[in-house]
């Protein structure tokens, strides 16, 4: 019995041409702090604050980096205009 070799036979290998999306060009940006794309960004210092064990803030530490944040965490965490 005379099998049919299938070696050099196989054109099973696409040759896929992935015509370049151009991400990043029309891509809304998105919040660095959660990440959601996000039309109303702002660039804003990120502010930690220090709290005893009470809860009572005790300090705050403004972050030298801008960073861009939606709506929803500017009124969610502090923050400080960069
Ligand atoms: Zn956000």
């Amino acid at each position: 019995m005379a099998e049919p070799d299938p070696s050099g036979t196989s054109t099973g290998t696409p040759t896929s041409t992935s015509t370049g999306d151009p991400a990043g060009a029309a891509e809304p940006a998105s919040c660095d702090s959660c990440g959601r794309a996000d039309a109303d960004l702002q660039a804003v210092h990120r502010v930690y604050l220090f709290f005893d064990r009470l809860g009572a803030v005790t300090g705050e530490q403004q972050v030298p980096d801008v960073e861009r944040w939606c709506l929803s965490c500017r009124t969610s965490y502090p923050w400080q205009p960069a």
